[in-house]
């Protein structure tokens, strides 16, 4: 299966994505995961990318894909989150797929409103150490990390200014992405403020539905 999960910031996608990857054994492919990886070890392409973090603003199409393209051809399954966030991108990965005779199974957009991701996203707190993230209204005793007790912190692009601007970047784009992937009759809904197993049993019986009509068209294709 060859699934993309679509959500605006503060969605639940990354945790998501995650765990359906254990479980299904998808290769997760998590665009932030890369990104803070290539920041981290300050590559060229890192130092570039963490201007455009810092002003909260999104990585350009053309340094993401550099970043990308290679592992999504690597990977016959996987679970892409945080790509493709624009028309352009989602273009440019059904090329690379297409170069292989493969295409895109499953697109499946967590919807959540404004009010709740101010809510999530600026309430959130991030350990200093091992980078597992908490929330305010819901923080471990002592108020130090649960799993390596270091100590927590605001991400910067946590403020609410720049959650604001992220929320309208995001919106601006996924518009038209929503509707080429609606036209494909690839995209399904579900609803990212249910708690998030209910989430994800809702994303478990989208993927199984459509694994199993993956399995007849190969099937029938093949008699
Ligand atoms: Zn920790």
């Amino acid at each position: 299966m060859r699934v993309v999960l679509l959500g605006p910031p503060g969605s639940g996608k990354g945790t998501q994505a995650e765990k359906l990857g254990n479980r299904l054994n998808l290769f997760h492919i998590s665009t932030g995961d890369i990104i803070r990886e290539a920041v981290n070890k300050r590559t060229s392409v890192g130092e570039q990318i963490k201007d455009f973090l810092n002003r909260g603003e999104l990585v350009p199409d053309s340094v993401v894909l550099k970043l990308l393209m290679g592992i999504i051809k690597k990977n016959e399954e996987f679970i892409l989150d945080g790509f493709p966030r624009n028309l352009q991108q989602a273009k440019q990965l059904d090329a690379v797929l297409g170069e292989e005779n493969k295409e895109l199974d499953l697109v499946i957009n967590l919807k959540i409103d404004e009010g709740a991701i101010l809510h999530r996203l600026n309430g959130r707190l991030t350990c200093s150490q091992c980078g597992k993230v908490y929330h305010i209204d819901n923080l471990p005793s002592g108020k130090r990390c649960e799993l390596c007790g270091a100590s927590l912190y605001q991400r910067k692009d946590d403020n609410i200014d720049i959650i604001k601007r992220r929320i309208n970047v995001y919106k601006e784009s996924i518009f038209p992405l929503i509707e080429y992937y609606r036209k494909k009759g690839i995209l399904h809904y579900i609803q990212g403020e249910m708690s998030p197993e209910k989430v994800f049993r809702g994303i478990m019986t989208l993927i199984e539905k459509r694994k199993n009509e993956v399995m007849e068209e190969t099937w029938l294709r093949k008699n």
